[in-house]
């Protein structure tokens, strides 16, 4: 049996899968995991069905949007072509 090379290969593993935990760990950390009920912004009520479908919604579609719009506008050199999805 190869044993060294499937070691090679289980180490290699781990340095994906940490890499990829690590990916999501990140992103789970930017909305904060806990959906709010009410808009962090303006205080309007978020729907229970957008709370369940966007887990740790913060803000109203209102302000989600704006929020978005400005992220976009500092994202967008980094993302070229991804313009037409915002046109729906
Ligand atoms: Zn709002």
């Amino acid at each position: 049996m190869a044993v060294g090379w499937s070691r090679d290969g289980a180490v290699q593993e781990q340095i994906d899968a940490t890499v990829e935990a690590a990916v999501q760990l990140a992103r789970s950390r930017l909305p904060d995991g806990e959906s709010l009920t009410h808009c962090e912004e303006c205080g309007v009520g978020i729907p229970e069905a957008r709370r369940k479908a966007m887990p740790g919604v913060r803000y109203c579609v209102r302000c989600q949007s704006d929020l978005e719009k400005s992220q976009k506008a500092v994202t967008l050199y980094n993302r070229s072509g991804n313009k037409d999805s915002q046109l729906k």
